[in-house]
C-alpha cells in the first residue's frame, strides 16, 4: 500500500511540526543496515542513526530474531508480579555495563528522567530533609514531559510558555570550553556559585555528560564533570547523568562519564538502549539511594507504568548488549572519528560555517544562520543521504557500521549544501 501523504499531511502530527504549515515528509518503506529505503525509490544513508537510537544499523539479523523469537513466546504480561527472562537477562547485563545495583525499566527517556527526578525527591524526603530543588545547565536537554521539561534550557523549551505549570529550577551556565580545548577554571564558576547559594535545598544536579545534545550539539571538557561531582560528594547532592544520548558508545566510551572518570548515583538511559528498535528506557541507582527512596514514609518507589518491563523491548535490548559486549563498538567509533577528523574540518573554508567538532560518533557543523528546512532536506535526499538539521546545527550520528565511504558521501552532502548556501535568507 502506498504511504497516503495527503493524510499525512492534513492529520498526523510530527515532532515540533505545526498543522498549518507542516514540513515535507519523505515515505519510507524499508532500512536495511545504514540504509532508509524510500517509497520513492531513494536508498539514502542514513546519518541520525534515528536520533541516536540506531548504533547497530537497521534491520539486525540478531535483534530481528530476538525479537521474532520472544513475539511467539508473549509480548507483554504485566510486571507488577510477574517477571520474565528478557527483564532479568537485560538487567544483568546493564548493571554489571554500567555498575550500578538496581534498575527501573521505563517507556521513553523523558519517563526515565522523570523516574530519576522523583527518586531523587523521595531520597530526601525518607531522610526527613525538605529538598526539592534541581540544578541543571544551560542548553542542556532532557525531555518533552514537564519535569523533565523544567530542567531544560528554559529558552529552547521555551518555558514561558508552560509558567505557572513547570516547577521553577536553577540553571548555571553551560561549559564554554570544547572537549579537545586546555580546561579553564573560570568555566566552572558559574555552576560553583549556583550550586554554593543553593546546596541546602538541592536535591539533585542533572546534566548531559559531556554532550550537550538538543540544547546544542556542544561537546565540553571532562574536568567540568569531576569538578560537578566533587563538589556534590562534599556536599552531599546527588547527581543524576542523563546518558540517553551518550549512552552505548556514541562517544567513543560506553558511557560518556568514563572521559571524567566519575560515576553518577542516579543514571538515565534510553534511544540506543533496544538499537533503535522500539521505545524502552531505564534509571539505574546505587543500593543506597534505591534503599533509602524505599525506607521512607512510602514504602515503595512510588512509579509503575502499565507497560514496564515489555518483553519484546527487553529482549530486543538484551540483544543489543549482546552485540555490545563483544566489543566491536570500539574500533567502528574510533573508525567514525578518525573519519570525521579527516573529513570535517574541509568545511571551515564555508564563510557560513562558524565552526565545526566531533567527538567518538559525532560530527557537528555549525553555522551562523539557520538553515532552511525544506530546501537543505530536499537537497540530502537528493545527494542520496539523511541529515536532519535543526536550527544553526547540521549534525551527523551515524550508526557505528558506517563506513568511511558512506561518512564521505554524507559529509559531501553537507559541503555542497554549504556551497549552494542553502540557508535561510
Ligand atoms: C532524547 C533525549 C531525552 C528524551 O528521550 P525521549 O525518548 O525522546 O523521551 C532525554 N534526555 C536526552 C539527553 C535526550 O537526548
Amino acid at each position: 500500500m502506498r504511504v497516503d501523504l495527503q493524510f499525512d499531511h492534513d492529520h498526523l502530527w510530527h515532532p515540533y511540526t505545526s498543522t498549518l504549515n507542516p514540513l515535507p515528509c519523505y515515505p519510507a518503506i524499508g532500512a536495511d543496515g545504514v540504509y532508509i529505503h524510500l517509497e520513492t525509490g531513494e536508498a539514502l544513508i542514513d546519518g541520525m542513526s534515528s536520533w541516536w537510537s540506531a548504533i547497530h544499523g537497521y534491520n539486525h539479523p540478531l535483534l530481528n530474531s530476538a525479537a521474532k523469537s520472544q513475539i511467539d513466546k508473549m509480548s507483554h504480561v504485566m510486571f507488577g508480579g510477574l517477571t520474565h527472562a528478557p527483564a532479568v537477562e537485560l538487567g544483568k547485563k546493564l548493571l554489571s555495563m554500567a555498575g550500578f545495583d538496581h534498575l527501573f525499566l521505563a517507556d521513553s527517556g523523558s519517563v526515565s528522567v522523570e523516574v530519576a527526578l522523583k527518586m531523587a525527591l523521595q531520597y530526601w524526603h525518607s531522610k526527613g530533609e525538605a529538598r526539592s530543588k534541581f540544578l541543571t545547565l544551560r542548553h542542556g536537554y532532557h525531555g518533552d514531559t514537564f519535569a523533565a521539561m523544567s530542567v531544560t534550557d528554559p529558552d529552547n523549551s521555551m518555558h514561558r510558555l508552560y509558567k505557572g505549570f513547570l516547577p521553577e529550577h536553577i540553571f548555571a551556565d553551560s561549559p564554554q570550553g570544547q572537549f579537545h580545548q586546555p580546561w579553564d577554571p573560570a568555566d566552572f564558576a558559574s555552576f560553583r556559585a549556583q550550586f554554593l547559594a543553593h546546596h541546602p535545598s538541592l536535591a539533585a544536579v542533572i546534566l548531559e555528560p559531556i554532550v550537550q545534545g538538543a540544547g546544542g550539539m556542544r561537546l565540553y571538557h571532562p574536568q567540568f564533570l569531576r569538578e560537578v561531582r566533587a563538589l556534590c560528594d562534599e556536599y552531599g547532592v546527588l547527581l543524576i547523568a542523563d546518558e540517553i544520548a551518550t549512552g552505548f558508545g556514541r562517544t567513543g566510551k560506553l558511557f560518556a562519564c568514563e572521559h571524567a572518570g566519575i560515576k553518577a548515583d542516579i543514571l538515565c538511559v534510553g534511544k540506543a538502549l533496544t538499537g533503535g528498535y522500539m521505545t524502552l528506557s531505564a534509571t539505574m541507582t546505587t543500593s543506597d539511594v534505591a534503599n533509602t527512596v524505599c525506607g521512607g514514609e512510602a514504602g515503595c518507589f512510588m512509579h509503575g507504568p502499565t507497560f514496564m518491563g515489555n518483553p519484546l523491548a527487553c529482549a530486543v535490548a538484551d540483544a543489543s548488549m549482546t552485540l555490545l559486549q563483544s566489543g566491536e563498538w570500539q574500533q567502528q567509533v574510533a573508525a567514525i572519528e578518525q573519519s570525521f577528523a579527516t573529513l570535517l574540518p574541509s568545511l571551515r573554508q564555508h564563510a557560513s560555517v562558524k565552526d565545526v567538532r566531533w567527538l567518538g560518533a559525532i560530527g557537528v557543523v555549525e553555522l551562523h544562520r539557520p538553515v532552511d528546512m525544506i530546501k537543505i532536506q530536499a537537497h540530502f535526499v537528493e545527494k542520496g543521504v539523511w541529515i536532519r538539521p535543526f536550527g544553526k546545527l547540521i549534525y551527523m550520528m551515524p550508526p557505528f557500521i558506517s563506513s568511511h565511504d558512506h561518512l564521505c558521501q554524507l559529509v559531501d552532502a553537507i559541503d555542497s549544501a554549504l556551497e549552494k548556501d542553502l540557508l535561510a535568507q
